[in-house]
């Protein structure tokens, strides 16, 4: 039986599914041999689920050689594509570091509304499942809401958060959070952090200072700096991955929103582009609603028949 998560994911994808599989489906079907229009139509197919153009074109050569050596037949392509897109997510899952001298310090960055606090509850409550004590730190100190958000989830789901008032210093409230987490020895904190872009080079220097706090007095710390993008906008957060990766140093992307997006196809120019590991992927905005990010699983839901 499939996992609750995979039929959500797969049901999520189903948008760039729709795009992609069903209609490479409608366009190999009762054809004999690999005509041009069917790889004019593929490059288009691959460019509208957002795949990019430079992966779209050196993924087509590979099918074109692949096709070439073996004279396959159309309903073959579907199988051969579906490893081609395997393999250049290779290397693209990975868990949460964990380190041998707690607490692990995970600070989490990323633009308004792309789901960082939502992710933070997440992925706490699956550490909480697994025996992991965490802690929460509200270091987002430009909006109000973003103080009381972080709070309810932490009455939600049970655990500390650590918060000064609208307006402190971040750095601060990320010191105040490090030296609670250090005297109970808790396994994790996490540090939920503002992402307002229109002041972006003020918010970049405010959230160095966070990380060189956090760095003086807990060596290794952040152990983990991620980075949350929401699917939606697709190919579009390479720009934002890439602006914040130069400041910053991701070690982790979380993509959320999986939950009908068309554009899911954009998890790949983003790792080609960035190398950088995509831990944990979200559909939906409920606690459960995250999983680690497993590239086979992933192509797999893209291809899964509803
Ligand atoms: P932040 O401003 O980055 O902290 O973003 P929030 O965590 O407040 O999330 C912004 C909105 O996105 C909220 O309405 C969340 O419920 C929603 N959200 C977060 N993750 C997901 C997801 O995976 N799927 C869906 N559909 N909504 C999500």
């Amino acid at each position: 039986m499939k996992s609750n998560f995979f039929q959500k994911l797969t049901r999520g994808l189903g948008k760039t599914r729709h795009r992609l599989v069903s209609e490479i489906d409608l366009l190999v079907e009762n054809k004999k041999g690999l005509q041009e229009e069917i790889w004019e139509k593929l490059e288009e197919l691959l460019i509208t689920a957002d795949i990019g153009i430079p992966l779209t074109r050196s993924l087509l050569e590979d099918l074109r050689r692949w096709a070439k050596k073996n004279e396959s037949e159309p309903d073959q392509l579907k199988g051969e594509l579906k490893r081609s897109l395997i393999e250049a997510l290779d290397g693209a899952g990975g868990d949460l570091v964990e380190s041998p001298n707690p607490p692990t310090v995970v600070l989490v960055l990323g633009v308004n509304g792309t789901g960082k606090t939502t992710t933070i509850a997440k992925i706490s409550r699956l550490l909480s499942t697994r025996g992991k004590s965490v802690i929460l730190c509200a270091a987002d100190t430009f909006r109000d809401a973003a103080i009381e958000q972080l709070g309810e989830w932490g009455k939600r789901i049970g655990l500390e958060v650590v918060a000064q008032d609208r307006g402190a210093d971040p750095a601060a409230v990320a010191y105040d959070a490090l030296a609670r987490a250090k005297a109970k020895r808790t396994d994790y904190l996490f540090i939920d952090t503002a992402g307002r872009l229109h002041t972006k080079q003020n918010l970049m220097e405010e959230l160095k200072k966070v990380k060189r706090v956090l760095g003086k007095e807990h060596p290794g710390a952040p152990h983990e700096t991620l980075l949350v993008l929401d699917a939606s906008i697709g190919q579009n957060n390479i720009v934002q991955a890439r602006t914040f990766n130069e400041e910053l140093d991701i070690t982790g992307i979380v993509i959320t929103k999986f939950d009908g997006t068309a554009k899911g196809g954009a998890v790949f120019p983003l790792f080609r582009e960035l190398s950088i590991p995509i831990k944990y992927i979200g559909v939906g905005e409920e606690t459960d609603d995250l999983e680690r990010f497993y590239p086979e699983d992933f192509v797999e839901a893209l291809f899964e028949e509803e």
